[in-house]
């Protein structure tokens, strides 16, 4: 349940393995966090001083990605600057914790930044070169989708789960409403929570209690490609310290905060101001640029949070939550993470569907070239048997 990222790359790994699948996603595929990220192929860096086993796993990811799905991918390189006296010390704890994260990054002079990047503010002080990039965000989930759905796979977009049928300690069946809200019954052996910031209501349908904090970030385009390479700010994670580059635009992002409710999140004026502010440091002028849109995106956090420094504090790794306890064995929730580490998140989700099924077989994810996201036509209700 859930046509994101997550679900459509679970999907694939499970159609390559032989299993039967069905996906329902109630909007269009690609409709909720996924559809809006920034859509940075992230290195690792960003994470690596707080934590080496995210930042290897998100290089590791970019890797296989650029083997698997390169027509999503531009592969261009970021650049982490240092503006501040503290930013220019982060950089001595920044460049050990990415070379022992497997990162090959390496100090280059603001000089030789300013020839790649001629856009970057003039008051750099130190400049990081690593190996980012930027990834178009609905095309590589479009690519999960085509995969699977040429294996058999029953891939249904605007359809709804609205009840998780449970008897006997088992998830039997999960109930579906179409857009013309006709009701049906998919039979199941096992069941995939995979709906991201909405994957507390989905738990809830089957008696489930998920710990999961919707945090709404927002994100600001502007009609320009100021950069080729991503630019970050040479400091810990925080607010606005990304421009990245997407086709013809340039995007800073983002925000971070706690909400109730993942639907319609928006942009607040505030957080619109304090965006083009911080761009114009990284950019100077980057705010004078015509703007494209701003928007807003809910990171499924994985944890509960009641304040926005709890939300914060949250790790960025994904979990594989198992409900046995609960009294429903046969269903996970798989939340959090990145969409740089999709694949990864669907591989160990994968394994423990197929250990649980008694199904010995292996991943193939890793090294199967998706074929083409054009072989995914979105608009319109794909109907019971799509693929
Ligand atoms: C501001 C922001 C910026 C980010 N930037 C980056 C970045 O640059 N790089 C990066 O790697 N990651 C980034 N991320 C993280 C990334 O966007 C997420 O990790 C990823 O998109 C989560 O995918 P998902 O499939 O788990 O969730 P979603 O994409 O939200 O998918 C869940 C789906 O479930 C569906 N659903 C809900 N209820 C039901 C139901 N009852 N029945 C059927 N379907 C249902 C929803 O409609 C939704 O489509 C960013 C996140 C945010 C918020």
């Amino acid at each position: 349940m859930g046509g994101g990222g997550t679900g459509a790359a679970l999907a694939w790994d499970l159609s390559l393995r032989g299993l039967s699948v069905v996906l329902v996603e109630k909007g269009e595929f690609t409709s909720g966090t996924t559809g809006r990220h920034h859509g940075q192929l992230h290195s690792g860096a960003r994470y690596a001083v707080r934590d080496r086993a995210i930042a290897r796993e998100c290089m590791e990811e970019t890797l296989i990605l650029s083997r698997i799905v390169p027509q999503a991918i531009e592969y261009n390189g970021g650049l982490f600057l240092a503006l501040t006296d503290d930013e220019a010390d982060y950089a001595d704890a920044f460049i050990p914790a990415c070379l022992e994260s497997g990162i090959p990054a390496r100090e280059v002079t603001v000089a030789e930044a300013g020839s790649w990047e001629p856009a970057i503010s003039g008051a750099a002080k130190r400049a990081v070169w690593v190996p980012d990039g930027s990834f178009d965000a609905w095309r590589i989930p479009a690519s999960f989708l085509s995969g699977a759905a040429s294996l058999g796979a029953r891939l249904r977009n605007f359809t709804e789960a609205v009840a998780v049928e449970v008897s006997g300690g088992a998830a039997r069946a999960v109930i579906v409403r179409s857009p013309d809200h006709i009701e049906e019954t998919i039979q199941c052996d096992y069941v995939v929570n995979a709906g991201g910031a909405w994957a507390g209501k989905i738990g809830a349908m089957a008696g489930l209690d998920i710990p999961v904090t919707p945090a709404p970030g927002a994100m600001v385009a502007v009609k320009a490609r100021l950069s080729d390479m991503v630019l970050s700010r040479l400091a810990p994670p925080g607010d606005g310290d990304i421009v990245v580059p997407q086709r013809g635009l340039s995007i800073i992002g983002s925000t971070q905060r706690r909400a109730d409710e993942p639907e319609g999140v928006l942009p607040t004026p505030e957080e619109i101001a304090f965006l083009l502010s911080r761009a114009d440091e990284l950019v100077p002028g980057f705010s004078r640029a015509p703007l494209h849109a701003a928007w807003a995106a809910a990171r499924p956090l994985a944890g509960r949070a009641i304040s926005d420094e709890e939300g914060r504090a949250i790790s960025r790794d994904f979990a594989i939550l198992g409900h046995g306890p609960e009294g429903v064995r046969n269903m996970i929730t798989l939340l959090g993470g990145k969409a740089t580490v999709l694949r990864a998140m669907a591989e160990r989700a994968a394994d423990r569907v197929c250990a649980e099924l008694g199904i010995a077989e292996p991943c193939r994810t890793r090294d199967t070239v998706l074929p083409s996201w054009r072989g995914m036509s979105v608009g319109a209700p794909t109907g019971k048997a799509a693929g």
